[in-house]
């Protein structure tokens, strides 16, 4: 049994709550602080070895959550073309030649995540593609996981041409003549390809998984709500639960399609009662994930009133898309809740939030009281009317506050959608907290930085890293700086029910797992400008540490 006393530093358990000086760890779990753990080390020290770990002056709190996020996606962006840093076309082009060229056994060359605002309106060409690979179908994800840009033998292999009409909840992007340009938006248009591709490697999504897992451990952050399951993603995580390798906590939220519900809800059950059988403390599948509307910046996000621009002549003019029609998602949400579902839905534009929030009343009307904790993500844009219906429907408001500043995807392709007094109603994450309901932030990474450290320092400051506007975007909005730590971490645990694990995490007292993150600085102390700078020193997940500079996770090894 390994004893871990931590001293040295600041112990912060909580907005509001006293910090400690002291920590006292025995076998992963907390067992006091303060005077009580100084006492029982040197108690200890008689029969065992105590381990002393000095917080060198740093911070040590509940470790972070990350309550929005895609790890599998984000994992597997290393096995194939690196796309994400090229800042031009001819940069992605050579980077998938590239590795074309390296990987001749690769059927599928699929790649993530490009910028869809390389090119203007986010209109990608076939053609380019087809320079680099010809032979062999390319499927690349843009960064908001929204869209594909794949290359001519993707689209022939697909079935995609001038005939093909177009999909429910998806836009096939055309050409003058009718004929596929090699943009595809939205799941109706990017499934078309994804279906007819080979199924990743099982030893690939292993690898996603553990590096996901690293890439998060680095980061401060133990628990991670997989925003986007379907059943094959269920196989590899439980694959990987049972061999022991998932390095950080998982929550499986499993996808809702509005075009194929009826057939699904036995299968999530059925998800669900395998993942609770394998009983590991790392793997759970206890939610359910309904898109809303898609993304502002494609002007599919379903706002109240018209977007500002307007898209070609493409149809999705006007309000948005509305991915399930008339009371499609309340009936939907309404079966899944019946079920014991915590649902999670996606709601980016205000009519989407509202259709979420109408939906979440009406199970809660229909299914009677429980503690439910159903989540809205991302929340971009809410309605006067609707802010106060967070707290009132105990739903909690899982949003990315890295997106509450003023950065060119917000400047060139958010704002001038929006309009300006819309675009200044955005990401109201003080009104949202201050209004009672739960605040939890997730990353979704890869969208964004997965680090909470980066999205901290926007919710304190609502600055870009260059730290412009000086004072603030809509600086009304600006967090202080205790709720955001919560936000990342004691509210994170609500959202994923951590008072309910068979030993409780998220939060320092007697009892609880050891789910802790060292940092080398107080946050509280250090400007905002400063805040992503500071170092993640350790992670401990159920008192295993997971040391900065460290080849690879302890206990994994
Ligand atoms: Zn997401």
């Amino acid at each position: 049994m390994t004893t871990l006393h931590f001293s040295g530093g600041t112990i912060w358990r909580g907005a509001g709550a006293p910090t400690a000086r002291s920590l006292l760890v025995q076998a992963g779990v907390i067992v006091a602080f303060d005077d009580e753990a100084d006492a029982t080390a040197d108690a200890a020290r008689e029969t065992e070895h105590v381990e002393s770990v000095d917080l060198e002056g740093g911070f040590l709190m509940p470790s972070f959550g990350d309550g929005h996020a895609h790890p599998l996606f984000g994992g597997l962006e290393a096995e194939g073309p690196a796309v994400r840093d090229c800042a031009t076309v001819d940069e992605i082009v050579t980077a998938v030649a590239e590795f074309a060229a390296a990987n001749p056994e690769v059927e599928w060359i699929i790649g993530a995540s490009y910028d869809p605002s390389l090119v203007e309106e986010g209109l990608f060409d076939a053609h380019w593609l087809d320079a680099a690979v010809a032979d062999r179908p390319v499927v690349l994800r843009a960064y908001d996981y929204h869209t594909v840009w794949v290359n001519s033998r993707a689209l022939e292999l697909a079935g995609i041409d001038a005939q093909t009409p177009e999909p429910e909840l998806g836009q096939i992007m055309r050409r003058a003549d009718g004929s596929p340009l090699g943009t595809l938006r939205e799941w109706g248009a990017v499934d078309l390809v994804l279906d007819a591709a080979s199924v990743r490697p099982a030893e690939e999504r292993m690898r996603a998984l553990r590096r996901a897992g690293e890439y998060y451990l680095e980061r401060g952050v133990t628990w991670v709500q997989d925003a986007w399951v379907e059943p094959g993603d269920v196989d590899s995580y439980l694959d990987a639960a049972e061999r022991g390798i998932l390095p950080v906590r998982f929550n499986l939220a499993l996808y809702a399609d509005p075009r194929h519900f009826a057939a699904q809800l036995p299968v999530m059950r059925e998800s669900r009662r395998r993942v609770d059988a394998l009983g590991s403390p790392m793997l759970t599948a206890n939610t359910v994930k309904f898109f809303a509307d898609g993304v502002i910046e494609s002007e599919t996000g379903a706002l109240l009133e018209p977007y500002c621009t307007g898209l070609h002549d493409h149809g999705e003019r006007g309000r948005g898309m509305t991915v399930w029609e008339g009371d499609s998602l309340r009936d939907a949400v309404l079966a899944v809740d019946a079920a014991g579902f915590q649902v999670h839905i996606h709601a980016i534009g205000d009519a989407a939030v509202r259709q979420a929030l109408d939906a979440v009343e009406r199970a809660i009307d229909a299914n009677g009281p429980r503690d439910r904790r159903p989540v809205i993500a991302h929340a971009q844009l809410v309605d006067e009317v609707d802010l106060g219906r967070f707290a009132g429907l105990g739903v909690v408001a899982c949003m990315q506050p890295l997106w509450a500043q003023l950065d060119p995807l917000m400047t060139v392709l958010t704002v001038p959608r929006l309009g300006r007094e819309r675009a200044d109603r955005q990401y109201r994450l003080r009104t949202i907290d201050a209004s009672g309901a739960v605040l939890s932030f997730g990353s979704d990474w890869p969208v964004s930085s997965g680090a909470p450290l980066d999205g901290l320092a926007v919710a304190v400051s609502r600055r870009t890293s260059a730290g412009d506007p000086e004072g603030g975007w809509t600086p009304e909005e600006i967090l202080p700086v205790e709720r955001a730590l919560a936000a990342y971490s004691t509210a994170v645990a609500h959202q994923a029910f951590a008072d309910e694990a068979s030993t409780p995490w998220g939060r320092i007292e007697p009892g609880a797992s050891a789910d802790l993150v060292h940092l080398a600085r107080d946050p509280r102390d250090v400007p905002a400008g400063e805040l992503a700078g500071i170092a993640v020193l350790a992670t401990y997940l159920a008192g295993t540490p997971h040391l900065a500079g460290s080849p690879r996770y302890r206990a994994a090894t």
